[in-house]
């Protein structure tokens, strides 16, 4: 068997990189109110270190990278680390996750750096509310200036991805679901998950077979191919729509039987499972001058100790880092 595989002969094809812990929001479902200490400068992978992981990884069989955060557009640059990570001809596919603030100022230098595609996380098309779920001085029109820049420039599909939570915003899946019909919005409507730092703080998950039900009033769902990509989400689309609709329901309907990631946090560790604490240290082996085979060594290593599952059912939840340090 050529490629990267886990314990459970899963093939690992795909890492997740989290470029910096920094955010301009603080969404209620991310990170708590306060209390979160920001890693140091020297604490963060550089440019050229993330280069020297991807191209081992892609020695071993990954050949898709999504940039994550934090918010990957508030750190520098960022533009260049993709043009650096397009040069390594066995990555095939570039994405980036973005809350889109500071998409619409971005967008043409990502695409022209190299940048296949973005998702945009956007969980309310109503302005206060935005401002109550992001806590931040950032306004619902940047992030629909970002999507329509994005689309512009050729960073398609762009996917809208929303959290869905019970009492906050669970009253616009209609809203969401009724722009695919007449504009190509992609929109994935995700579960919340008790991730650390925000598991105790009054939110309430909904399950998404609940939410495909209201959906039915506007149309008959029809399963659908992904518009790109074979991610966990399933895809429906309602007839004559030109947009899609995707379900990923971490909780209701865990997917970990296809799960084919590895993320490495902004500060160098590799993490087997979002929903785990368990961190292999990668960033001291790198800085200590180790060979390219050494690093695919640790790489291998953790593929092997991804868990069969996550245990949330069990009341296992992650405990150690909010999201922004590992990147969703
Ligand atoms: N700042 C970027 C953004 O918001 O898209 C990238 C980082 S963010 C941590 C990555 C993804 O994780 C976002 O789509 C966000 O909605 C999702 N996310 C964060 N916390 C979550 C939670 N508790 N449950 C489900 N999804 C979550
Ligand atoms: Fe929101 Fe993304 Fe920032 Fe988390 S990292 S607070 S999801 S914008």
């Amino acid at each position: 068997m050529t490629g990267l595989y886990d314990s459970f002969q899963r093939p690992i094809n795909y890492l997740r990189v989290s470029v910096t812990d920094r955010c301009n929001l603080r969404c209620v479902y991310c990170m708590p109110v306060a209390g979160v200490p920001r890693l140091s400068h020297e604490d963060i992978m550089s440019y050229e270190e993330i280069r020297t992981v991807v191209a081992a990884a892609a020695e071993l069989g990954i050949n898709k990278v999504r940039l994550t955060g934090g918010e990957p557009l508030v750190r520098l640059g960022v533009a260049s680390l993709v043009a650096m990570l397009r040069q390594i001809a066995a990555i095939d596919d570039i994405s980036l996750t973005t809350n889109g603030t500071l998409l619409g100022r971005y967008a043409a230098e990502l695409k022209q750096a190299g940048l296949d595609r973005v998702n945009v996380s956007l969980d309310t098309l109503k302005p206060d509310r935005f401002k109550a779920i992001t806590r931040a001085d950032a306004s619902l029109s940047e992030v629909l200036a970002g999507i329509e820049a994005a689309r512009a420039v050729g960073l398609n599909p762009v996917k809208v991805n929303m959290v869905v939570m019970a009492g906050i915003n669970d009253d616009e899946v209609l809203d969401f679901a009724a722009r695919t019909i007449d504009e190509e919005w992609h929109v994935r409507f995700i579960e919340f998950m008790p991730t650390a730092g925000v598991g105790d703080n009054g939110l309430r998950f909904v399950s998404l077979v609940d939410i495909k039900e209201k959906l039915s009033s506007l149309g008959k769902l029809e399963p659908c191919l992904p518009a790109i990509g074979n991610g966990p989400a399933r895809y429906f689309k309602f007839p004559g729509s030109r947009g899609s609709i995707g379900f990923i329901s971490p909780v209701s309907q865990h997917f970990c039987f296809q799960c084919n990631r590895l993320r490495l946090t902004a500060d160098g560790k590799l993490r087997p499972c979002l929903l785990s604490d368990e961190e292999i240290d990668l960033r001291t082996l790198l800085r200590s001058g180790a060979s390219r085979e050494e690093l695919k060594g640790l790489i291998k290593t953790a593929a092997t100790k991804k868990p069969r599952c996550h245990r949330l059912a069990e009341g296992k939840a992650p405990q150690h880092r909010p999201m922004t340090q590992v990147g969703g």
